[in-house]
């Protein structure tokens, strides 16, 4: 595997690939690589002639008050696996090469629709960083195919509606979401669950899956349904954020008669944020 941590070093890697007549599959990451990370380079291995990943711990989509900082970086690990699963070209770039003229004056690029609900009511802002910074990494590796977690649901679905907007030319594709033999969906925010918490943390996929077998089964009490997730979750000794239970293409509220359903929850441990969905099809 090669890394460059500049955007002239990797372009002109790839633009011997791509003259070459190379199809190019990109990962983009914030690094801290587990399974579910793992994973995705593989699906772009079995898709794709070249296989692109980057890790980047983008500030622009946190908060002044988040997890920054103290994010995990494990770069020697993450370049190991990475290695093992058939990565081609590592793009790890500084701060300064991916925001030169600083976070303040960089052109953002804004999707107004789904970005103010679920995980963007709670964290104002971050889905611009997120929508910017994919942007501005689709630019540098310009793939055929990017792939993201199916674990970051609305993420996926901003992206997958930026890039219809923008008419870019790569095909977005959702990979399974990677879980721990209890459930409990992998991330590397895991890392902040206390030790007394872990057995009590699978709640949030427990009930997501207990509300979507409620909604398979025929209930329709939608409030109803979100109001048990949150109680579970608070008798568990957690803070709910959200438990919603949402049409999966445009994340509005449910209605009585949509047959996509996706039902998400995120909710606080003491030093975590955790996130997970779990999407149904009603005949
Ligand atoms: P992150 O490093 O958290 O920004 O995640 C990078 C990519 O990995 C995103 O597309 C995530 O959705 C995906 N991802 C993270 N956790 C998982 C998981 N448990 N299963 C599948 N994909 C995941």
């Amino acid at each position: 595997m090669k890394t460059f941590h500049t955007v002239a070093g990797l372009r002109e890697a790839l633009a011997g690939e791509r003259l070459a007549a190379k199809t190019i599959g990109f990962v983009p990451t914030m690094g801290n690589l587990h399974a579910g990370h793992i994973a995705l380079v593989e699906q772009a291995r079995q898709s794709c002639d070249v296989v692109v990943c980057s890790i980047f711990v983008n500030a622009l989509q946190f908060g002044l008050n988040e997890d920054w900082d103290k994010y995990p970086r494990t770069f020697q690990a993450d370049c190991e696996k990475l290695t093992a699963a058939g990565c081609d070209y590592l793009f790890n770039p500084t701060d300064n090469e991916m925001y030169p003229n600083g976070l303040d004056t960089q052109s953002r690029v804004i999707c107004p629709t789904m970005t103010d609900v679920l995980c963007g009511a709670s964290r104002p802002g971050h889905f611009e960083g997120v929508t910017t910074v994919v942007t501005k990494l689709f630019n540098i590796v310009q793939p055929d195919t990017a792939i993201f977690g199916v674990k970051d649901y609305q993420q996926l679905a901003v992206i997958r509606r930026m890039s219809e907007d923008l008419c870019m030319p790569i095909e977005i594709v959702g990979a399974p979401i990677h879980r721990e033999p209890d459930g409990l969906a992998m991330s590397s925010r895991n890392s902040y669950i206390t030790a007394q918490e872990r057995a009590n943390v699978t709640v949030l996929h427990d009930m997501l899956q207990q509300v979507a077998a409620a909604l398979q089964s025929g209930e329709r009490d939608f409030a109803a349904l979100e109001e048990r997730g949150r109680a579970a979750i608070r008798a568990a000794g957690f803070k709910p954020d959200y438990f919603s239970i949402s049409n999966s293409k445009t994340l509005d509220a449910a209605a009585y008669d949509d047959r996509e359903l996706t039902v998400l929850g995120a909710m606080f441990t003491s030093a975590a944020r955790l996130i997970d969905n779990t999407s149904i099809t009603l005949d």
